[in-house]
């Protein structure tokens, strides 16, 4: 069994509060928000982060962008805009390896300063 805490989360082993699902995918909010509305996109095949795809796995990540636009949608937060944060690496203060992009919305953001 993986001790991978996203894998168990994928698997169903550990509850989550589940957004949106499809074959390759899922979406769940966050338990720890830093937005109004702060929800996870997960690929239920485990790479740790960008940094670990290869030829070999990267068919993993496909379709991504475009499940995650349906969050969106679903969240009711795609007409007003959101962010979309892939922290990938301890430096970059990556915490969960499970490669995993942050979908925050619900209120405005700055740029380059949050
Ligand atoms: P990272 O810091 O790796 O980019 O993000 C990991 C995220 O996972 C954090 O925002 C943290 O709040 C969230 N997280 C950690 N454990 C759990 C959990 O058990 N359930 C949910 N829903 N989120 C979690
Ligand atoms: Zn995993």
């Amino acid at each position: 069994m993986s001790e991978c805490l996203f894998c168990k989360i994928a698997a169903g082993e550990i509850p989550s509060n589940k957004v949106l699902e499809n074959e390759n995918f899922i979406a769940f909010h966050d338990i720890n928000p830093v937005a109004k509305v702060h929800v996870l996109v997960i690929p239920k095949k485990h790479v740790a982060n960008i940094a670990h795809l290869t030829d070999k796995n990267e068919s993993y990540v496909d379709g991504m962008l475009s499940f995650i636009r349906d969050v969106a949608k679903e969240l009711g937060i795609s007409a007003d805009g959101y962010r979309v944060i892939l922290n990938t690496g301890a430096k970059a203060g990556q915490t969960v390896f499970h490669l995993h992009a942050h979908v925050l919305g619900g209120q405005e953001f700055g740029w380059p300063d949050a």
